[in-house]
């Protein structure tokens, strides 16, 4: 099968590298901080010294980092992969950005003759694991056609959206949406709460109706038992609130709701709260001492 380079094995992209392995793929891995390759190397991933040796090494390569930064700093930095990828190879990147870096990164990359997808991904560390995302494509459709093996191993739905760009911008509408409904859900636990109402009581109506939805159903006991135990952590919620705004801001569409979450999500991480999962934004907009 195709050798495939993963850089980036962060919660997401070590489960979708062991997916990949587990599909058979040979996987050649690269994280920045090295000791996280050790699991997947003793799972049978061949250790990468660099990702421009990576991507020297593998017919496609594929990223998975944590925001647009990081995505520019694997292709442009040092020891970055852009000079590795000559005509036949392909570039993949699954990081969440926004749209200009898609669109920047697949104009480099194509420049040099090589081919790009960029593949945001809908679902956090579970769907990862279990290999059921919801993948969001834009870039070189051929490279598209041509990697639906290894994307069924990854995700149950693969969406083309069209050109780089679409794919990020996707991500981060839907990202926005679900930002915007958790702090709703913090909202409301502590509105209810002050109330009197017992928050097991407020998730059981919520269920039961119009709004039920996957997301309240997982999270809401997590919350009102206090477990914010990582699995899309606050600090990159708060990146996809704050590129979906900028986006918004570009094409002169009022976020306003998007506005307020961010907030929101900004006081979470000033109080100590980004390494944790998304859902302790809730702990933000906990009550406040009664006056
Ligand atoms: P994570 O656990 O925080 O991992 C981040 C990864 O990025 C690590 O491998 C980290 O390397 C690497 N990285 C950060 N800065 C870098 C740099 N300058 N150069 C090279 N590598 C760098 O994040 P994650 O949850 O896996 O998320 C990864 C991406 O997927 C993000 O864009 C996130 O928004 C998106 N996403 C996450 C979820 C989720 O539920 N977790 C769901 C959908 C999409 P080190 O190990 O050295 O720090």
């Amino acid at each position: 099968m195709t050798p495939i380079g993963f850089l980036g094995l962060g919660i997401m992209g070590t489960a979708m590298a062991r997916n990949l392995l587990k599909g058979g793929f040979p996987v050649t891995v690269w994280n920045r901080t090295p000791e996280r390759c050790d699991a997947l190397v003793a799972l049978g991933a061949t250790r990468g010294e660099s990702p421009r040796a990576v991507a020297a090494a593998c017919t496609t390569t594929c990223a998975m980092v944590s925001d647009p930064a990081a995505a520019r700093a694997l292709v442009w930095g040092e020891d970055g992969v852009l000079p590795a990828l000559v005509p036949g190879k392909s570039y993949v990147d699954f990081s969440t950005v926004d749209p200009d870096t898609a669109g920047e990164i697949a104009a480099a990359v194509t420049s040099q003759g090589a081919r790009f997808l960029e593949v945001p991904v809908s679902g956090s560390k579970k769907p990862a694991e279990d290999g059921t995302l919801v993948l969001l494509a834009g870039g070189d459709r051929s490279l598209f056609d041509d990697l639906a093996p290894a994307l069924s191993r990854l995700g149950q739905k693969a969406l083309f959206l069209g050109p780089a760009g679409r794919g990020a911008a996707m991500k981060l509408v839907v990202n926005m949406i679900m930002g915007e409904m958790m702090v709703a859900l913090g909202e409301g636990l502590a509105l209810a709460d002050r109330a009197g109402l017992a928050a097991g009581d407020l998730l059981e109506v919520l269920d039961a109706g119009a709004v039920a939805n996957p997301m309240f159903r997982l999270k809401g006991p997590k919350v009102a038992a206090g477990d914010f135990g990582v699995a899309f952590p606050l600090k990159h919620a708060q990146k996809d609130l704050r590129l979906a705004l900028a986006l918004g801001d570009r094409l002169a569409q009022p976020l306003a709701g998007a506005a307020a979450a961010n907030e929101a999500f900004k006081a979470a991480r000033a109080q100590g709260l980004g390494e944790l999962d998304f859902s302790a934004v809730c702990r933000a907009v906990a009550p406040t001492p009664r006056g």
